[in-house]
């Protein structure tokens, strides 16, 4: 990569960054927001330039693409987030990748075949429930009238799913307050989840993030604001 790609890199890294110290700032001095880098749409290099210039968490929305990536950059100590929806024929994959965290758990179904394969494999995953805030045809997920029983009945069904918290994807909307208002239903069922041992709320991505996290996301997927 020349010397000139990698400061065009760095220089939206840093705009990025500088409107996260500035939503989370607005929020509370203590409100602290994690980001991860979405490397669906970008290639190897860029990940390994952003991990010199510091970004740890990545994301990717397909079993197949985040295979490959882990595999190519398993050398740099990075996490990789899953956060496309999950078909079950891949469900096996994505538990031998041992992802950080699996932000798309998207239906109950879903949630008990994965414990089912991660029970033969012995194995525990750290999921996040996906909110369909907006009660959006074309989005899967809870509605979040059901969420909250629903994160309840797969932390006692599903033992080897670890529930962590809640993501959702903003209202797709031109108006403002449509998307905020689906960040603030996803943020009032976070904060009711708190005591269920939820931590993290993932909302936000390059269009909306600043606010997000003004709604309360301690978590945000940001791609193509990185990559322009
Ligand atoms: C692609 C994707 C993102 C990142 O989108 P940008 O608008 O490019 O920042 C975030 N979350 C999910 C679930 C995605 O699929």
């Amino acid at each position: 990569m020349s010397i000139l790609e990698k400061e065009h890199l760095r220089a939206n890294l840093d705009e990025v960054i500088w409107n996260i110290e500035e939503a989370r700032i607005s929020v509370s001095e203590h409100h602290i927001v994690k980001l991860v880098t979405v490397a669906k749409y970008t290639s190897l290099e860029n990940i390994s330039t952003l991990y010199e210039l510091g970004q740890r968490a990545f994301g990717e929305n397909q079993v197949q693409q985040l295979k490959e990536r882990m595999d190519a950059l398993e050398k740099l100590p990075l996490e990789w987030h899953m956060i496309g929806s999950l078909q079950k024929n891949k469900i096996n994959n994505l538990i031998d990748l041992r992802p950080t965290l699996m932000q798309s758990l998207d239906s109950l179904g879903l949630a008990e075949e994965l414990n089912k394969k991660l029970e033969a494999k012995e194995s525990k995953m750290n999921c996040l429930l996906q909110i369909n805030a907006a009660n959006e045809t074309t989005k899967s997920g809870f509605t979040s009238e059901e969420a909250y029983d629903m994160y309840q009945t797969i932390k006692e069904s599903c033992p080897n799913i670890k529930l962590k918290g809640v993501m959702t994807i903003g209202a797709h909307s031109e108006d403002t307050k449509q998307v905020q208002k689906s960040f603030e239903t996803t943020h009032t069922l976070f904060e009711k989840l708190k005591k269920e041992g939820a931590t993290y709320c993932s909302m936000g991505m390059s269009s909306d993030y600043a606010l997000a996290i003004k709604c309360g996301s301690n978590l945000i997927r940001v791609g193509s604001a990185l990559f322009k």
